[in-house]
């Protein structure tokens, strides 16, 4: 790849013709997710160009290609709005993962959003020497004075290390990969993960006859959707007004095993703290209930204890216990990737999460913001997106005003990526 010299203002014009080097009018976003959109729809509302950079070939990838069939928001919808634009009334309290994909496509349309999709970044560092960002992929460096962060917190999926997981007959999948049970009808399933997408394929293979496994290692919170008809999310929100979290907690623990009962029974334990506590500490999201709790109930799922060791036909666990298993589906979660791209800078732990918890871990130094890692879903990209289209925006009018500065003149991306083409 041909590589662009530090972009000091009199070396800029030659910068600007080197080849496989795009200098970005406005923020590069990195992620065409939810995240991404937002930050830029609300840049864009506030008179801000930006370039999003995605790896895939779609925007929301990991809606589209990532998630199983029957998925629906977690959340109702009025939880799971982008600013600036809401769903269409006509969509049902839970919108279907399809629904939600074309309200992403509607997004993007109406804020005029064309990410330059199939470009990976691998590498951004801020070049203190000139004080811009720059952003490889696997094709072009581009340049610019502000990095937003939206890679998701869900960018990779977790592989566990089990001992003898390679020894498995048949390929082990994650359910990043799982679309529906008829792949596994009438199979014994060993489901490694009971959190909601473990509880969700759990359901998923009952429908199909499949005979699901699944392991609960940990304790772990379940809650149901709803309580008396109105989301436990909604409860939660509004009891948090007016009540300390702990308070909150205990009403949610006592509502939810007047409806749910006793989960302990059924081989899966609370952990000690509540579960909004919980989930403010360690990101732990509670699992919310779509009616896996009643196939538990009806021995359809059954729970089975920490894994020892995978063998060729099935799995070894705690107890001494040894089963025989068709297939393995690993509900082991995801993790964010940005550590192995975002370089110099120490804004991101090693988990690839902002240092500087909720509300505050929007924006960074040297102009980096980061849209979409508040472990609140959409909701908090929401919160994220408005801050940083109307700081990015100040800063922008600001240059304006002031400028004897440097300005980026505006380049053709087509043009650019058409040169790299040829190139
Ligand atoms: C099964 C499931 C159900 C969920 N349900 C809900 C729900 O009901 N409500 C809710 O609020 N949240 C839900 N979430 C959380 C959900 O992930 C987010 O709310 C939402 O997708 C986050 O959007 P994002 O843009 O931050 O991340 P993502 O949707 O993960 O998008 C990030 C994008 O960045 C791209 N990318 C990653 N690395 C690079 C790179 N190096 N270079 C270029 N591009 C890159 C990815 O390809 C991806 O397109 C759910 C998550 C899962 C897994």
């Amino acid at each position: 790849m041909g590589s662009c010299s530090c972009v000091r203002r009199e070396d800029h014009h030659e910068l600007l013709q080197q080849k496989h080097c795009v200098s970005v009018h406005g923020p590069i976003i990195v992620g065409a997710g939810p995240s991404g959109l937002a930050a830029s729809a609300c840049l864009s509302e506030n008179g801000v160009p930006s370039l999003i950079l995605e790896r895939s070939d779609c925007i929301a990838s990991l809606w589209q290609n990532r998630t199983y069939d029957r998925l629906k928001l977690h959340l109702p919808k009025h939880f799971c709005e982008l600013p600036l634009l809401g769903f269409p009334k006509n969509f049902p309290k839970y919108p279907t993962k399809r629904q939600f994909i074309s309200y992403m496509e509607s997004y993007a349309q109406h804020f005029l959003i064309k990410p330059i999709f199939n470009q990976s970044v691998e590498k951004a560092e801020f070049d203190h020497s000139c004080g811009f960002w720059r952003v490889q992929t696997q094709d072009c460096e581009y340049i610019s004075r502000w990095l937003i962060v939206a890679t998701g917190e869900n960018a990779e999926p977790v592989i566990p290390e089990i001992p003898g997981i390679d020894k498995f007959k048949v390929p082990v999948v994650h359910t990043s990969t799982y679309k529906s049970g008829f792949e596994f009808k009438n199979q014994r399933v060993l489901v490694i993960g009971c959190g909601n997408s473990g509880m969700e394929v759990g359901l998923d293979l009952c429908r199909y006859n499949a005979i699901p496994h699944m392991v609960v290692r940990n304790t772990v919170h379940v809650l149901p959707r709803e309580m008396f008809g109105v989301s436990t999310f909604g409860v939660a929100m509004a009891l948090l007004k007016w009540l300390p979290l702990k308070l909150v907690d205990k009403v949610l623990l006592l509502l939810s095993s007047f409806i749910l009962g006793n989960t302990d029974e059924l081989g899966i334990r609370r952990p000690k703290t509540g579960p909004i506590e919980l989930k403010n500490v360690t990101g732990k999201t509670p699992v919310l209930d779509v009616g896996a709790l009643s196939q538990i109930r009806s021995g359809k799922i059954k729970v089975v204890e920490g894994v020892k060791e995978i063998t060729r036909n099935g799995a070894k666990f705690m107890d001494g216990q040894e089963k025989e298993f068709d297939s393995i589906i690993l509900a082991t979660g995801y993790r964010s990737n940005v550590p192995t791209w975002l370089k110099g800078c120490d804004f991101f732990t090693k988990d690839g999460m902002p240092r500087t918890p909720f509300p505050n871990g929007w924006k960074g130094e040297n102009g980096l913001y980061t849209v979409g890692f508040t472990r609140r879903g959409i909701l908090g990209t929401t919160s994220d997106a408005v801050k940083i289209g109307q700081d990015i925006a100040d800063r922008w009018r600001g240059q304006f005003r002031t400028s004897t500065t440097l300005v980026i003149p505006m380049l053709s991306y087509s043009e650019n990526m058409n040169k790299i083409r040829r190139n």
